[in-house]
């Protein structure tokens, strides 16, 4: 029997996420984790190649995998609004979203009865009716790229280190991100005096969004991992065990690049998953 030859890729630079989020990760990982160039974005690996047939794997040319109504939260629609780096048509987006009217809270823009009911999992990445409103049609980009949420920032179809990296990304990574995001906008909403469902003195839905934005600069990661209790700092120990495993793993070939692959348990893995588990149905909806 033959050992199979490791597989080798180019060093990889630093994943590009949005200022926000790199700040968060570099307080707890020290670093940038390295960029996953296997998920070709720009030419979509989940598209049916030319002459071939569309069939069940594939997702719409019309979305990518970009059928998915995001998150934003407060700071993140100040933080949109008021970044030069954002396109003014994804800004109109995020417009369209706060005229809408629906999921429009002092906690952010949410998900809607509307769009949560035509939502299954045969229609992610099927459905053009899902087509989140920040996709740019024509380019097929991300008009809120720069300030994409953390869901959108960890999400790889394809990833160099496979199960390991599935793992880090999504398991480890994306719920510490997430518990900053929701402390974060938590402690937004109250500083500027409102509340869930009541926007307290602000009128003007736009100007409390920049608001809770600008907030977000004056604060320290100090004063945000007390904002979130032992929750951002345990989620932030497991991201950073996972992050450890996944650099320490090989370079998977092509067909386990999309996280099927196993990932070699440690002792360490397995406390963290232990502990993941009890937490992920829980967290199941912000997954998605
Ligand atoms: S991450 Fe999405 S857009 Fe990028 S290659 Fe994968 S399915 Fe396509
Ligand atoms: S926010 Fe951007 S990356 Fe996220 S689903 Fe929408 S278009 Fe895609």
């Amino acid at each position: 029997m033959t050992t199979p030859l490791p597989v080798v890729v180019p060093p990889r630079p630093p994943a590009k996420l949005p200022p926000i989020l790199a700040r968060w990760t570099q307080e707890i990982l020290g670093e940038l984790p390295p960029s996953e160039p296997r998920s070709t974005c720009d030419a979509c690996v989940k598209l049916a190649k030319p002459g071939e047939e569309y069939g069940p794997r594939h997702y719409h040319p019309d979305t990518k995998c970009c059928t998915y109504l995001p998150v934003l939260l407060n700071f993140q629609v100040g933080l949109i609004l008021d970044d030069p780096e954002v396109s003014e048509q994804g800004k109109r987006s995020v417009e369209w979203r706060i005229e809408q009217g629906e999921g429009v809270s002092p906690v952010g823009l949410t998900t809607t009865p509307s769009y949560d009911i035509r939502y299954n999992d045969d229609s992610f990445g099927r459905d053009p009716g899902l087509m989140c409103p920040h996709y740019l049609q024509e380019s097929g980009g991300c008009g809120v790229w720069h300030q994409r949420n953390a869901v959108c920032a960890t999400w790889f179809c394809r990833s160099d280190r496979g199960g390991a990296s599935f793992s880090f990304w999504r398991l480890g990574y994306l719920r510490f991100l997430r518990a900053v995001e929701d402390a974060v906008a938590e402690w937004c909403m109250f500083a500027l005096g409102a509340e869930e469902e009541e926007w307290g003195p602000w009128s003007d839905k736009r100007a409390y969004y920049r608001a809770a934005g600008r907030l977000t600069d004056k604060l320290s990661w100090k004063d945000t991992l007390q904002l979130g209790g032992s929750k951002i700092a345990t989620r932030g120990e497991q991201a950073a065990i996972l992050y450890k495993q996944m650099m320490g793993a090989p370079i998977v070939p092509e067909e386990l690049a999309d996280g099927r692959g196993p990932v070699e348990a440690t002792e360490e893995s397995l406390r963290a998953a232990e502990t993941f588990r009890a937490e992920l149905q829980k967290d199941k909806d912000e997954l998605l």
